[in-house]
């Protein structure tokens, strides 16, 4: 078979079956193109994407700019390994940290890989500057979270498909229920030696379940209080998708960082991947301190590809998109519009129960059991509409377009939306 040769979408599904791992259960849908919010399959049938790799590809899919960053790095400079410098790097550091507010950036590829590299400075942290003894270190996590699929990441969680006969599992965890401040309270007064607290600012792959207002303030009150570092996963939740370029900024509108406003709740480390390349490539990294980022020694921790040339091209170019595009902007206008169409329906609808999210981070509960096919052969419907999402935990499905939408574009979403769930009413 001829690397480039072209398949059938059917040929391409009977591929992954017989010759891939089947970790993942994929709508029947193979793609073959990508510009902008649309996606093509291999037959040529065009689709808004409303899942974005799971907010990868906020900045559009293959958008211009990216795509010739990362061929011209391509071209000149691919990988050096961190045994020598390159002159990519450093000036993604600084760009970076300049961007978010912070000292310094350890950079990783994937998202597991920057909450694994997280964790261990937390608790380096904790040993060295906190004077915890050693392995006693605790980091309190929330019921329903996700933060990845290493062997550490799925000890924490609480979704039994992720974590069954995955163990022994690494211990060092405490788990309490997300969007209750006085639970974690109780924990921080209670449990010894609690190092950091690692939290999701909204739970993506929970279900887009957003705590309320005052919930992150209180938490990092709470870590500021006890002397334990506040984490921000932001590997779903930032880089504009929310509508502010972070979740933790709560409901500000500029594009940057901005101490002084009232809202941002700055995290001690804050973990970013997905749109930090707009997809085109794996990057993530953790912000933080001197003062935490400095228990990293030469030697202590690393990864061969993380902070390559073609990363830190990727991602400075892909940083820059979201400012020069006004994304957080644009997230958050059309966040409301969609919300606002979305409740215009379920006020007549018996099928959807209610929409929730921010920005465009959204989902819809559909009103049947969790084990029902209903959100499934919606999605399915969508699909045969030409606009693509997919159900988490049975009955929800998440709506995450790219943030480079317009908003003619997100009516006509609304319309095929709609139309679609109407099929569904009883
Ligand atoms: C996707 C995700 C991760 C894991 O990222 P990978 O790149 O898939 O390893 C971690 N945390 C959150 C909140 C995520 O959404």
């Amino acid at each position: 078979m001829a690397i480039l040769e072209k398949l059938s979408s059917k040929d391409a599904i009977a591929l992954e079956d017989k010759y891939g791992a089947h970790n993942y259960h994929p709508l029947p849908v193979v793609l073959s193109r990508g510009e902008g919010v649309f996606m093509w399959d291999a037959e040529g049938k065009k689709y808004y994407d409303f899942l974005s790799a799971y907010s990868a590809v906020n900045q559009g899919h293959c958008h211009p700019r990216i795509v010739n960053a990362m061929t011209e790095q391509a071209k000149t400079l691919t990988l050096t390994s961190r045994a020598f410098y390159n002159d990519m790097l450093g000036k993604f550091e600084k760009y970076a940290t300049e961007y978010f507010g912070f000292d310094k950036l350890l950079p990783m590829n994937t998202g597991a890989e920057a909450v694994e590299t997280a964790i261990k400075i937390c608790r380096k942290w904790a040993y060295e500057k906190k004077g915890i003894p050693e392995e006693k270190a605790k980091i309190i996590v929330f019921e329903n979270n996700f933060h990845g699929r290493t062997t550490t990441i799925i000890s924490f969680s609480n979704d039994e498909g992720a974590r069954k006969n995955f163990g022994p599992y690494t211990p060092g965890f405490v788990k309490v229920p997300y969007n209750d401040a006085d639970a974690l309270q109780k924990a921080l007064e209670t449990e010894e030696n609690v190092a950091g607290v690692l939290i999701e600012p909204i739970q993506g792959e929970a279900g887009v379940f957003r705590p309320d207002a005052d919930f992150i303030g209180k938490v990092k009150s709470l870590c500021n209080e006890n002397g334990v570092l506040f984490i921000a996963d932001e590997i779903q939740t930032g880089i504009a998708r929310t509508g502010s370029l972070l979740a933790v900024c709560g409901d500000c509108t500029c594009q940057g960082h901005c101490e002084k406003q009232a809202t941002y709740q700055r995290p001690d480390m804050l973990i970013l991947g997905k749109a930090l390349s707009g997809g085109a490539y794996p990057v993530s990294g953790v912000l933080a301190d001197d003062e935490v980022m400095n228990v990293i020694k030469p030697g202590q921790h690393g990864s061969t590809f993380g902070g390559n040339p073609v990363a830190a091209a990727v991602a400075m170019e892909a940083l820059e998109v979201v400012r020069d595009e006004n994304l957080a902007q644009n997230a958050r206008n059309l966040g409301e519009l969609f919300r606002e169409k979305m409740n215009e329906y379920i006020a007549q609808s018996t099928i959807v129960k209610l929409v929730r999210g921010k920005g465009l981070l959204n989902a819809i509960v559909i009103n049947d059991t969790e084990d029902s096919s209903t959100a499934w052969d919606i999605c399915m419907a969508l699909k045969e509409n030409g606009l693509l999402a997919k159900p988490t935990h049975g009955n929800i499905i998440r709506f995450a377009p790219p943030l480079v939408m317009t908003e003619e574009q997100l009516l006509d979403c609304v319309q095929i939306i709609t139309s679609t769930l109407k099929k569904f009413e009883k």
